[in-house]
């Protein structure tokens, strides 16, 4: 199958323009079946010092042209993508284990990101205000920063580069990214995309190889200016000390542990339907995932009773037989990962009502598949309530009353994203107020953000910079103040005022 969508049995990094061969590389593997897909670059530092020069070079001619020209090739990335949003959905699903509709979805995201940067090269706005002198002009304007290094998740890898580079590429810059080993077929497509849609060379740029040596070179790099980084927490701090000693700008964009609340006016199965979605999709790999639900205790047995039914339901296998709703885990250490943590919820005392093992019998030994597990009867403080599982975990806590369930949604070290289903319209304005998260969902699961809204969270979710949105363009640009004295004298602001 892969063969007859991909054309290369080994992929190149995109330098320059070029397609440049690297002596080392590693297998890509289907996480559905463990077959092997494609051979990919395992680069090193001097691959980005390569990158970094045709990038500096490409970027001082790209940030001279017009923005709304820079933005029409984003049209014909936008246009691209869409003829070939069903090869692109499936390469996507053979790489990460995602169900074909859920990638589909994924592209869709990136489509929709394409079109509405192509429009923001005609806006990109600045601020002109008022001078506090006579004969004087003010004005604030974005400008490019640079070169800037992007590096990407293998959990979406697509969505989320789009979210960073097109941005940056809208808005002037030039881009080294580096997307995870584990899913770098959608680098490849992309930067064919861009290629094919006339991007003049060395302004997007993808190096391939482990974050420890292209992704720690690039965080290392005098020239590179920006940091967008998405992926786990431990990395991401650890990006951000190195890039604050070079005082370089780092977007950070890391885990969750995003919750549900149920409350006892809500509409149980609409409630049960959204978990359902929001908790098991993508296996639970998704960093908006539900991984808590909090439930008035009143209404707890009969939502408990929907989400074993739904669970009942879930078809398990791989995603490009459409009839499966849920996929593979992405590797062993995921599913490793997974296991350790059920082996704490029960140790630590939640009761284990589905799920809880790997599933290994007939084709599931393949590849790398978990049953969808619920815990109930889970304390706001155990492990499986704080920590991130990044798999089809579920854990329910009961709870008296909506202050107590806002309480336990915050008490967790991360803020991406919460969701509360209620009838009730002043507790959905409490809520929206209340929850310290950075996407707020009413009568829906925690996932399905949209690409014009801005994407990020609070506390250890991130460093309070947001992907997507008009929001991104913040990253990729640095603010300029210019001043147009037309009096034909000096003029001394806050001196020749009175
Ligand atoms: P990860 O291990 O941190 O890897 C993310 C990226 O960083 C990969 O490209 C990785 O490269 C690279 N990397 C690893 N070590 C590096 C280093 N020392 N210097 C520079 N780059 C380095 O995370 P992951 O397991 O792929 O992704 C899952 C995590 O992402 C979860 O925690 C999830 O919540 C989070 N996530 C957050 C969001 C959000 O917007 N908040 C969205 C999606 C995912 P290699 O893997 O190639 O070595």
């Amino acid at each position: 199958m892969a063969e007859t969508l991909l054309e290369a049995k080994k992929l190149n990094n995109f330098i320059g323009g070029d397609w440049v061969e690297s002596n080392d590389s590693t297998e890509v593997i289907n996480p559905a079946n463990g077959e092997t897909i494609v051979q990919v670059p395992l680069s090193d530092g001097s691959t980005v010092d390569k990158a970094v020069e045709v990038a500096k070079k490409a970027q001082k001619d790209w940030a001279k042209v017009p923005a709304p020209q820079r933005a029409e090739v984003m049209l014909e990335v936008g246009n691209l993508m869409k003829q070939r949003k069903e090869r692109l959905a499936r390469l996507l699903t053979m790489e990460n284990g995602k169900v074909l509709e859920e990638a589909r979805g994924e592209v869709q995201e990136g489509i929709d990101m394409a079109f509405y940067m192509a429009g923001e090269g005609r806006r990109l706005f600045g601020h002109t205000t008022p001078a506090e002198l006579p004969n004087k002009f003010s004005m604030s304007q974005r400008c490019p920063v640079g070169v800037v290094g992007i590096i990407t998740p293998w959990n979406f890898p697509i969505a989320i580069a789009t979210w960073k580079s097109f941005p940056a590429i809208v808005a002037g810059n030039a881009v080294i990214w580096k997307p995870a080993t584990e899913t770098p077929i959608m680098a490849y497509e992309l930067a064919k995309i861009f290629e094919d849609a006339g991007l003049p060379k060395g302004v997007l740029n993808v190096v391939y190889g482990k974050g420890s040596a292209v992704g720690d070179a690039m965080v290392h790099h005098g020239d590179i200016r920006v940091i967008s980084f998405t992926g786990s927490d431990v990395t991401g701090r650890n990006i951000a000390s190195e890039c604050g000693k070079q005082l370089k700008k780092v977007s950070l964009e890391m885990g969750g542990k995003n919750a549900v609340i149920v409350m006892d006016d809500a509409d149980l199965d609409l409630a049960a339907e959204g978990i359902i979605w929001s908790a098991y999709g993508t296996s639970g790999q998704r960093c908006t995932a539900a991984s808590r639900v909090i439930v008035h205790e009143d209404v707890k047995e009969r939502l408990e009773e929907r989400l074993l039914a739904g669970i009942e339901k879930l078809t398990i296998g791989d995603g490009l037989d459409e009839t499966n709703k849920v996929g593979p885990i992405i590797n062993k250490a995921g599913l490793e990962k997974i296991q350790k943590y059920i082996q704490i919820g029960k140790e630590e005392g939640a009761k284990l009502v589905a799920g809880g093992y790997v599933l290994e019998d007939g084709d599931f030994a393949k590849g790398h598949y978990f049953a969808p597990t619920l815990f109930t009867d889970a304390k706001p403080d155990m492990r499986i309530a704080q920590e991130e599982i990044f798999g089809p975990v579920l854990s329910l806590i009961p709870v008296k009353s909506f202050e107590e369930a806002i309480e336990v949604n915050n008490g967790v070290s991360y803020g991406l994203s919460s969701s509360i289903f209620t009838t009730d319209a002043n507790r959905v304005f409490q809520a929206q107020r209340d929850l310290d998260t950075g996407i707020v969902y009413v009568n829906a699961g925690t996932t399905g953000a949209e690409i014009h809204l801005p994407f990020g969270g609070t506390k250890g979710t991130g460093n309070g910079h947001r992907d997507s949105g008009v929001q991104a363009l913040d990253v990729f640009t640095e603010w300029k103040a210019v001043y147009v004295d037309y009096s034909g004298k000096l003029q001394r602001a806050q001196i020749d005022t009175e």
